[in-house]
């Protein structure tokens, strides 16, 4: 079964709904950025979040993503999903080892540390959306619904959830995202919040091979649910050799001229996916070039 995303309303449109199963995109990147456990549950829990997300884009240039500034030892985190189920992201610290919690579950909000969530969406207008919240559990679950209450007055009941095997592969990833739309009644928040109180934990019905489809069945089965769209969701980056050789170039002539004086081709990776790039002494050779006419052409007077 590969990664997905659902949609669905209940409640006559009172409801909108969104459930992932995300545990391919969640072992690549597990795998791509070499992530510890508890590295990867936070990274896990907050592309779950950003693909559910990515389902409510128009268009599939659009993209969304989740930047959590925490002052925990995973030192922050960074998951973008495009309009086209397109989700990458990293972690500042991948190697973070934490005990425990006394529950026996990863410490995820330790590893992040209090700081703040930016949810930035890029819609190709000229200036990205920017909302900006503190963090209030450090769990992103928590953190994503209190950004969708505070930053988009949109009352939202979110779970995320990663669980690995004992070597580390990811087991199952998935989550859940359910947002009462504005003019939503009383009644159906409060039949809402009892349908989620009674829900198990997302990691315990997860764990037993449930799909997102009987996720919401098991919410919102008696308010009416209406799946609507189903989007297949897959680890991909946007990366490529000139957005490598991009980044490489804007170290500057003189870092870029110590590389080549070394003599030895530099090897680049995409913060984003791991993937790595090489680069030769003629490959750094032309870049040198590039700079210096670049350079030359700033330095002419302009014209009147
Ligand atoms: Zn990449």
């Amino acid at each position: 079964m590969g990664d997905y995303v659902i949609r669905g309303t209940a409640a006559d449109g009172q409801i909108l709904a969104f459930a992932c199963t995300t545990r391919e995109m969640t072992e690549e990147a597990r795998v791509r950025h070499g992530l510890s456990n508890v590295a990867t549950a936070a990274l896990g829990r907050a592309m779950a979040g950003v693909a559910m997300m990515g389902a409510q884009l128009k268009d599939e240039g659009e993209t969304i993503s989740i930047q959590i500034q925490g002052n925990g030892p995973l030192q922050g985190l960074a998951a973008v999903s495009d309009g086209a189920g397109h989700v990458r992201g990293y972690v500042e610290n991948p190697d973070v080892q934490l005990p425990l919690r006394e529950d026996g579950k990863l410490d995820v909000a330790r590893a992040v540390g209090l700081g703040v969530m930016n949810v930035v969406k890029d819609l190709g207008l000229r200036e990205p959306y920017i909302g900006s919240t503190h963090l209030v559990s450090s769990e992103i679950a928590e953190d994503l619904a209190y950004y969708y209450a505070a930053s988009e007055q949109v009352p939202c009941a979110v779970a995320l959830g990663v669980l690995l095997y004992p070597d580390l592969t990811v087991w199952q990833a998935g989550g859940y995202m359910i947002q009462l739309l504005p003019g939503c009644s009383e009644e159906t928040a409060i039949l809402l919040e009892e349908r989620v109180k009674a829900f198990p934990q997302l990691t315990t019905f997860l764990a037993e091979g449930h799909t997102p489809e009987e996720v919401l069945q098991s919410i919102l089965g008696d308010m009416g649910l209406e799946i609507m769209a189903r989007q297949p969701v897959c680890f991909k980056c946007n990366c490529n050799r000139e957005r490598v050789g991009a980044a490489l170039m804007s170290i500057g002539k003189k870092d870029l001229q110590s590389l080549i004086d070394e003599g030895e081709p530099v090897e680049m990776s995409c913060h984003m996916c791991g993937e790595k790039y090489q680069f030769s002494i003629d490959e750094m050779k032309n870049m040198m070039t590039k700079l210096e006419n670049t350079t030359a052409r700033e330095d002419l007077p302009e014209e009147e």
